[in-house]
This record gives structure tokens, sequence and C-alpha cells, in this order.
């Protein structure tokens, strides 16, 4: 089922940006350890990782998963029902910055995966933590950028997003580098500490 949900949204042109397997095989990982019941993940394209969080759930649990381009949203609900999880999955369209406020009664969220455009994370970053509670993680994707460090407006905004989280003293923080079939990129992890 995920490497049908891979095939089918490189089939529909949609670019190829989901989480590489071992990635979205550790985000599982990661939730379950947490015990997971309500994850957030921020950017669903195809639903690939979308998949693997919700596979992560405790029962009963549920994955909202917020996403701005129609297309990516309808193969994403075309793969989760062929992966028999639509029950499980609330994906929300819309700019995610218009959805964020809008889940403050189903919050919190025990996992929370940020995934769209770099250059809201400080953004997401910061509704995250008020979306969270203690004992909440967050994982934010693609925050090293082959660790090319170029003053554009994306490489700001990771900076911007660095200072943020290492500065707030809600969270324990820190980022690992990965390279793989995706190249040099990395992610970051919070735990919500309070
Ligand atoms: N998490 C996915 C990959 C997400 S790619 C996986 O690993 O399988 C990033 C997605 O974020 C794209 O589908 C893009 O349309 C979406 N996106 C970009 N900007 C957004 C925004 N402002 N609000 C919601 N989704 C956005
Ligand atoms: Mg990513």
């Amino acid at each position: 089922m995920l490497d049908l949900a891979l095939q089918s949204s490189e089939a529909a042109g949609l670019p190829l940006h989901s989480v590489s397997p071992n990635q979205g095989k550790f985000l599982m990982l990661l939730a379950r350890t947490v015990g997971a019941r309500a994850i957030l993940e921020i950017g669903t394209l195809g639903g690939y990782s979308t998949i693997w969080l919700a596979r992560a759930l405790a029962s009963g649990g549920k994955v909202t998963t917020l996403e701005a381009n129609p297309q990516h949203a309808k193969v994403a609900l075309a793969n989760i029902a062929c992966a028999g999880l639509t029950d499980r999955v609330d994906l929300r369209l819309g700019s995610a910055l218009d959805t964020l406020p809008t889940l403050n009664d189903e919050a919190p969220y025990d996992f929370i995966f940020i995934d769209a455009d770099r250059v809201n994370i400080p953004n997401y970053f910061t509704w995250a933590l008020k979306l969270a509670r203690q004992g909440s993680l967050i994982v934010v994707d693609n925050v090293i950028r082959r660790g090319v460090v170029i003053d554009d407006s994306t490489s700001q905004s990771l900076r911007q997003f660095f200072a943020l989280a290492a500065a707030e003293r809600k969270v324990t923080f820190t980022a690992m580098q990965t390279v793989g079939i995706k190249g040099h990129d990395g992610f970051a992890i919070a735990l919500v500490e309070d």
C-alpha cells in the first residue's frame, strides 16, 4: 500500500517530496513510542507519510492532516482509502495557517509532523507549541537543505526556526542530518517539556 501510494502520486504528477521509506518508518516508530492517539500533520501531498502515521495510531486514534492543494488532497484521499485508513484520517483542505486556528478544540496533539512550505516553518512551529501538551513530540522535516546556507527567504526562515526553537524553554530540541535516497537534508525533533 505504501509503494502503491508513491506510484499513484507519481503517476498523478505530484512532486516527489514524500519522506523516504526509512524516514516514514522512523516517524511511525516515534509516534508509537509516545503512544500517539491524536496526530497532526502539516503537508499531506499524496498521503505517503500520512499512511505511516495512521499506522502508528493507538486504537481509536486519528491523524488530522492539512493540505492546501486540492489535486494533492484528492490523490491523498484515494491513497488513504486504498490503504484502508479512511476512518483514521481527517484531511483538511486549505492553507495550513488558516486551518491551524480552527484546531484548538481538537488539541492537544500527541505528535505533530511539520512538512509543508519551508518558509512558514517558524509559524507552524509556533502553532505546534500551542496545539501540543507536555510530552508531545514535534518533528520538522527538511530543515537542513543540503547544508547550504544561502541568503534566500527559505534559509532565513530555517535560521529563524532554529533560533526560535533553541530559545524556547518549553522544549528540548535537536536536529539530525540525513543522507539517503532524498539527498542531504535533515529533520528536527522537539519534546514539549511543560
Ligand atoms: N508529508 C508528505 C510530503 C508533503 S510535501 C509526505 O512525506 O508524504 C509538502 C506539501 O505541503 C505539498 O503537498 C504542498 O501542497 C503542501 N503545502 C504547501 N504549502 C502549504 C500551506 N500553506 N498549507 C497547507 N499545505 C501546504
Ligand atoms: Mg519533507
